[in-house]
């Protein structure tokens, strides 16, 4: 079995990031959560946070490393020697970016390959800055979220 990189700035982690990844586990046997530190996003979550808020969600999980990395992904694959990027798909608007982000990769780093799954039908509205956006306005996120993560939101605001 090969492994995997499920790369992304889970600011926080979703339901939808931890569907993805419970479901290509068993396909990969090891996949490496990889958190861009993203400075330039202004993440909501520090990255020590966000690293233990996946480590809650993915308690249990079997296979699963949490990592995270400030450059490029494919320099990340090359000092761990994994060739595969695993991506999840929403809507049809995710598709350029993946397009374009796969290509440059692949031109980087010849041997990678990047490999799109699906988003759940459950899940494919769910993503960080919605979910951020429902919390900063007292809205539930209990369904899209992890309880954790749930509780984190709610902190972050309450203290805002
Ligand atoms: P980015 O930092 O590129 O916005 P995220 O950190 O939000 O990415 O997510 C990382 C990866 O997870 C991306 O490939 C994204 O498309 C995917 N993803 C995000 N939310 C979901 C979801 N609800 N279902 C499936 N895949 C998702």
């Amino acid at each position: 079995m090969s492994a995997a990189i499920y790369p992304g700035s889970f600011d926080p982690i979703t339901n939808g990031h931890c569907d993805i990844i419970r479901r290509i586990q068993p396909i990969f046997g090891e996949i490496t959560l990889l958190l861009a530190k993203s400075p330039k996003k202004r993440p909501l979550f520090t990255v020590e946070e966000r690293i233990a808020l996946a480590e809650e969600a993915l308690e249990g999980v079997p296979g699963i490393r949490i990592a995270a990395h400030d450059g490029l992904t494919v320099d990340y694959l090359r000092k761990t020697g994994v060739r595969v990027i695993v991506r999840g798909l929403r809507a049809v608007s995710d598709f350029e970016y993946e397009l374009v982000m796969a290509n440059m990769n692949k031109k980087l780093s010849p041997g990678v390959e990047t490999m799109l799954v699906f988003a759940s039908p459950e899940y494919y509205y769910v993503s960080s800055n919605t979910v951020k956006e429902v919390a900063m306005h007292g809205g539930s996120v209990k369904d899209f979220v992890p309880p954790g993560v749930a509780k984190a939101l709610e902190a972050k605001f309450e203290s805002r």
